[in-house]
C-alpha cells in the first residue's frame, strides 16, 4: 500500500493554531486504501499549540526558501526559522516512509499548495504554496490541497 504524507490536523490531531483539528469525510475518503503518515510541520518545528496565526510576508513558501520571504505571527514575530524546520522534517519524514505524495490542509502557510493567506491578516489568499508544500515539491513530492476545507 502506497504511503502519504497527510496533514496531522486532518487526521484529527488538535494541531491547528487554535488548538482545533480539520478533519473532514472529504479529506478521509482522498486517503482511503493509503497508508497514512500524519504529519505536523509547525509543530515539528518546534511551535506551541495553540499558538498565535502566521501568514507569509513578501511572497509565498517558494520565496521564504529562496530566502526572499518570512512567516511572521500577527504579533509582528518572525517564525521563519521554525516553519523552515518544520518543513525539513516533513520531507525527512516523507523520505523515511516512502511517500511519493503528500494530501496537505489549504492555505496554510506550511501546507497550502496553489494559494495561501497573503500576510495581510484580513482572510484574503492570493497565489502561492505554503513552506512545506514548498519543500515537498521541489523534491519530487507530489503535493494535493485536501478536498472540503
Ligand atoms: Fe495542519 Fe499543517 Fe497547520 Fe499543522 S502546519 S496545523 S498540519 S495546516
Amino acid at each position: 500500500m502506497e504511503a502519504m504524507l497527510v496533514s496531522a490536523c486532518l487526521r484529527g490531531v488538535p494541531c491547528r493554531f487554535d488548538g482545533r483539528h480539520k478533519a473532514t469525510p472529504q479529506s478521509a475518503e482522498a486517503v482511503a486504501g493509503r497508508t497514512v503518515v500524519p504529519f505536523c510541520p509547525e509543530v515539528a518545528g518546534g511551535l506551541p499549540t495553540p499558538r498565535r496565526p502566521a501568514e507569509l510576508v513578501g511572497g509565498d513558501g517558494q520565496d521564504v526558501l529562496d530566502g526572499t520571504a518570512r512567516v511572521v505571527d500577527d504579533t509582528g514575530r518572525d517564525v521563519t526559522a521554525e516553519f523552515l524546520a518544520g518543513a525539513r522534517r516533513a520531507l525527512e519524514a516523507a523520505r523515511r516512509t516512502g511517500c511519493t505524495e503528500a494530501l496537505l490542509m489549504p492555505r496554510s502557510p506550511s501546507c497550502g499548495r496553489g494559494e495561501v493567506y497573503d500576510g495581510s491578516f484580513t482572510g484574503a489568499l492570493t497565489r502561492g504554496d505554503g513552506v512545506t508544500a514548498a519543500l515537498l515539491e521541489r523534491h519530487g513530492i507530489a503535493v494535493r490541497p485536501a478536498p472540503g476545507v
